[in-house]
């Protein structure tokens, strides 16, 4: 492997791998979103299948898997190009492929995102760490109650205020700042949370 360059950046970035928000990042106000392709695609999708047109459906595919890349590597560069530290959780698709949200797991990519993470991480000199993320999404940021609403339908909430010290918090992004946190400790020795 070539050595690695200099990092371009100075930021220090948690990332929280989401759904509907597909990526947030601790340092932005913003997440980094784009639209549902397995679901945009699905109409016409379903009715090239059910007309057993072989071809039009691969191209179909096609597409879906060539705009998720597309958007994942204009990301992850955007994100790796302004970092010293990127720091990721350990979300696995498995869990969550059986339930109703199933759909939306397997078109988030999460895994890609991790992979062009790391990669880009790598060539820049950046520092990369995979983080336990079991309890970003409860814990307070601020206080480190862990006082946020749990469990599946908890999916739905996006803002909460700790019950601990009155910190309003958008989900994500507090996952996020926790992600982070959790990434310093390990390059620190100190036990992750
Ligand atoms: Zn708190």
């Amino acid at each position: 492997m070539d050595a690695p360059g200099l990092p371009l950046g100075d930021n220090e970035i948690g990332i929280d791998l989401g759904l509907k928000n597909q990526v947030m990042c601790s340092d932005v106000d913003a997440p980094y979103s784009r639209e549902n392709l397995t679901r945009t695609h699905e109409a016409a999708l379903g009715m090239a299948q059910r007309a057993r047109k072989k071809p039009r459906v691969k191209a179909i595919h096609r597409r879906i898997a060539h705009a998720r890349k597309d958007w994942a590597h204009k990301t992850t560069t955007a994100i790796v190009n302004r970092a010293t530290l990127v720091v990721v959780g350990n979300v696995s698709s498995a869990k969550l492929s059986k339930t109703r949200m199933a759909k939306s797991v397997y078109d988030a990519g999460w895994s890609q995102l991790r992979t062009l993470l790391e990669y880009k991480a790598r060539r820049l000199g950046v520092t990369y760490r995979e983080v336990n993320e079991a309890w970003s999404s409860v814990t307070c940021a601020d206080c480190l109650a862990r006082s946020g609403p749990r469990g599946l339908s908890a999916l739905g909430v996006r803002v909460w205020t700790c019950a601990a010290c009155g910190g309003v918090h958008d989900r994500d992004h507090n996952a996020a700042h926790n992600i982070l946190r959790c990434g310093r400790a390990t390059l620190s020795g100190i036990p992750r949370l």
